[in-house]
């Protein structure tokens, strides 16, 4: 098999900074793909693998929100072509219960597929003079100038698109913007109360503007994205660092409550009034990573009288192959600015644009190459 010369951020050690190297990519197998990068999100949990909060076998290339150019293709790909522009999402197996169900978020293989770093059959297509280096993270190891992708997690957008603008719509906007079209449901006129404004927070908010959502409470201590989200289109923010009872204080807002609400924090103080804000017949979305130990802070009695549901949500129980297109369409529309919510970066400056992030100055860092 030959293999090809790529740059790659490699990440060596849990807290170190990435550095950028030269690797050997081999070439794409029968079902796979070959990408030459674009641009690429950094995704939280890129930080939180590289932070150990999310522990993943090392060395390892992340970056799992990359757009590109398909350079090469496997013998049995079909619906994609050389040449054709394309965002990288999640991967999924295509065959279980759940992905024959068109649910592939919740694929019963989704954690061996995205997160162990190797195939499943234990290879990975990434090494250094001999040495492995895991990838297929989230089946494409993004933060490279090349990636490997599979066919199923490799969609094809319009040549006419802001091809570097568009990795982000793999995960994480489309885990916000997703959770409240697909999971949560929202129609016209419905309230939300959306609790942490980084950027799964604010493309939930640019979705519940895109449907036609009523009141959108977002709960945000930062004053700076709390005035991000105001212009963005949310009807109130709430700093709950200067609210003496954040919870009334929604209320009151909503007139009462509010029929759905997503939670981006995992805290479980957050939670436990999110659920109470909920009005008869609301849903609480969740997505943020919560401390190990945490359990549902709730009073059980009050969600029976209310009939409230409450579930957690991965990648915004998405289909990439049809939500992608969905939010391209808002996106042409004007209704769906996500764009606004992205920084650049030049690849090199991978440890700048993480540091950006995580301090709150970008909200989503893209790194072009
Ligand atoms: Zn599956
Ligand atoms: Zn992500």
């Amino acid at each position: 098999m030959g293999s090809m010369t790529i740059r790659a951020a490699v990440t060596r050690a849990v807290g170190a900074p990435w550095s950028i190297e030269t690797v050997e990519l081999a070439e794409p197998r029968e079902d796979e793909v070959l990408v030459r990068m674009v641009g690429v999100g950094i995704c939280h949990t890129d930080l939180s693998c590289r932070s150990g909060a999310l522990p993943v076998a090392l060395p390892i290339v992340l970056g799992h929100e990359g757009s590109g150019v398909v350079e090469r293709i496997g013998s049995k790909v079909t619906r994609v072509r050389v040449g054709d522009h394309v965002v990288l999402s999640f991967d999924s197996c295509g065959q279980c219960r759940n992905c024959r169900h068109d649910s592939p978020a919740t694929c019963f293989e989704f954690f061996p597929r995205n997160f162990t770093g190797k195939r499943t059959d234990g290879t990975t297509p990434i090494q250094q003079n001999g040495a492995l280096i895991h990838a297929v993270f989230f089946s494409q190891s993004s933060f490279a100038t090349h990636a490997i992708a599979r066919e199923v997690n490799t969609v094809v957008i319009d040549k006419d698109l802001p091809l570097e603008l568009m990795g982000p719509l793999g995960c994480g906007i489309q885990t916000g913007a997703g959770a409240v079209a697909n999971s949560l449901g929202l129609r016209e006129g419905d309230s939300l109360a959306i609790f942490g404004a980084g950027g799964v927070g604010l493309s939930a908010l640019l979705a519940a503007r895109a449907l036609g959502a009523g009141s959108v409470i977002v709960v945000e201590p930062n004053e700076k994205r709390a005035r991000f989200a105001q212009e963005l289109g949310a009807t109130h923010v709430v700093n709950p660092m200067k609210t003496p009872d954040t919870l009334a204080e929604i209320r009151t807002l909503g007139g009462g409550g509010v029929n759905f609400a997503f939670d981006t924090t995992g805290i479980p103080a957050v939670i436990g009034a999110a659920v109470e804000a909920l009005l008869p017949g609301g849903v609480l979305g969740m997505v943020g990573g919560p401390p190990p130990e945490a359990m549902m802070p709730a009073n059980l009695m009050s969600m029976l009288f209310r009939g409230v549901t409450a579930k957690y949500i991965i990648e915004g129980d998405s289909n990439p192959q049809t939500f992608i297109p969905k939010m391209l369409d808002w996106y042409r529309a004007g209704r769906f600015p996500f764009d606004k919510l992205i920084g650049k970066f030049p690849f090199e400056s991978i440890n700048e644009a993480a540091h950006a992030a995580e301090t709150g100055d970008v909200i989503k860092p893209v790194l072009v190459f």
